[in-house]
């Protein structure tokens, strides 16, 4: 069944308000069979939307409106929606029941305007909004269902769990189960050339690798009668993926490094200081964007300079004059460095050539040394940032630091 999702607001329409209704709906409604055609975006304007509705259900069986449900002038989807689907607007009991009691609860009193937010298309069921006054409306139109959802992403996202899931649920005849699989350091031609051998017939399930910066992710996909059907489908092309590439492997739907890193930190019990150069504070960045990080990370310290490294993490100046700020033993006692200071059981160090300059034969752009303090002595790994990242500063940071939580993450794996 093909689905159109159309968001309504001027806002979102001269870029003020980025549209993650949108892409939120999308993911969701595929797990009901729903495969989204199209999104449309279109302004409070009472034509533009009145045409983008009429296309909707010309081509789609499913329209999902969002946005433009409120009290206000400009509030025009009901309206517009009416006048297509060629019925009045009725005030609902059973919103403006919901709209006093909402009232009543807050010692205020509905006004004329909220009426408007109780109105409904003759025919249409009503799909309470838990966290808002504007509820959602459920619409049959011949052969097209229109489902009407309030903008604020939070009443949205409510009110579709809430009021939506369980008729979805209901009515869906097939369902879609995707999950991503991540994996660092092998390449997207390579893992998809050995994808080739493990499953000839790749349809469903089907495994499709994107690749990201250094990493590959792998998005598995299976359609089946049911949600558990299809995830049922998915678990043994899950299970052979990360038994295949299981050096690589760091998680499923996890996102970023940081996250599994941050996990693996946190249940451990450890806890982590950063000595960085090339990174400049991304390793630090990463480890506190992670709620509740202030458990395992004490902080860190970022050196530039070889005086700072010597003042505030005590390398050794014959370290560095023998061997140089980029190299493993510079790496090693920026790590300890850390670890003394901060007093932790772990500390990670980065130290490279972000570029564009001061690259030479033997240290080229890109070449960056990551140390690992642990309590049973410290690792160190060399890392060279590849032809695309080089040309560019911020790339060469983001490899050095997505490699060192690489290695940080198969540390605490290890010990897990
Ligand atoms: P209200 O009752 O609050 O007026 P509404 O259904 O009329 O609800 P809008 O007025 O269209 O919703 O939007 C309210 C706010 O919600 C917007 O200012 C915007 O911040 C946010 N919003 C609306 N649509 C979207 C969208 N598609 N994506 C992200 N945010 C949105």
């Amino acid at each position: 069944m093909l689905a159109e999702i159309i968001a309504v607001g001027s806002e979102l329409t001269s870029g003020h308000v980025l549209n993650t209704n949108s892409a939120w709906l999308a993911r969701e409604v595929e797990a009901y069979g729903l495969e989204v055609i199209s999104h449309v975006t279109v302004g409070d304007s009472t034509d533009q939307l009145e045409r983008s509705l009429r296309l909707a259900l010309d081509r789609a069986d499913w329209v999902f409106v969002t946005g433009g449900l409120g009290p206000t002038y400009d509030d025009i989807t009901k309206e517009v929606v009416a006048k297509v689907c060629d019925r009045p607007l009725l005030l609902s009991e059973e919103a403006m029941a919901h709209i006093n009691d909402f009232f009543k609860d807050r010692s205020q009193k509905a006004t004329s305007n909220n009426k408007k937010q109780a109105t409904v298309p003759k025919g249409a069921d009503i799909l309470a909004n838990p966290s808002g006054l504007a509820p959602g409306i459920w619409l049959k139109n011949q052969e097209t269902t229109l489902i009407l959802l309030p903008g604020p992403p939070h009443e949205m996202e409510a009110t579709f769990k809430a009021s939506l899931t369980p008729r979805l649920a209901h009515i869906a005849q097939s369902a879609i189960r995707r999950h991503a699989l991540h994996f660092y350091g092998i390449g997207e031609a390579e893992i998809d050339s050995q994808i080739s051998e493990i499953f000839p017939d790749n349809s469903n399930p089907l495994v499709a690798p994107y690749a990201k910066s250094g990493e590959v992710e792998l998005q598995v996909t299976a359609y089946g009668p049911s949600v558990q059907a299809a995830e049922d489908l998915l678990q043994p092309v899950i299970s052979a993926l990360t038994e295949k590439f299981k050096d690589y492997f760091y998680g499923i739907d996890t996102g970023h490094l940081k996250y599994p890193v941050s996990n693996l930190l946190a249940q451990g019990n450890w806890s982590i200081a950063s000595a960085e150069s090339c990174t400049g504070g991304l390793l630090s960045k990463w480890f506190t964007d992670v709620p509740g990080s202030s458990a395992y990370f004490a902080g860190g310290i970022c050196t530039y300079t070889e005086k700072a490294k010597q003042d505030f993490l005590q390398v050794q100046a014959a370290t560095l004059a023998k061997h140089g700020a980029v190299s493993a033993q510079t790496a090693t006692e920026m790590a300890d460095g850390a670890r003394a200071a901060f007093q932790t059981d772990l500390a990670i160090s980065t130290t490279g050539i972000a570029g564009p300059g001061g690259g030479s034969p033997e240290k080229p752009v890109g070449l960056a040394y990551i140390g690992l303090a642990t309590p049973t002595g410290t690792f160190t790994w060399q890392f060279q940032a590849n032809a695309l990242q080089t040309k560019s500063r911020s790339a060469v940071r983001d490899a050095v630091g997505r490699a060192a939580l690489f290695h940080l993450f198969k540390y605490l794996k290890e010990k897990a």
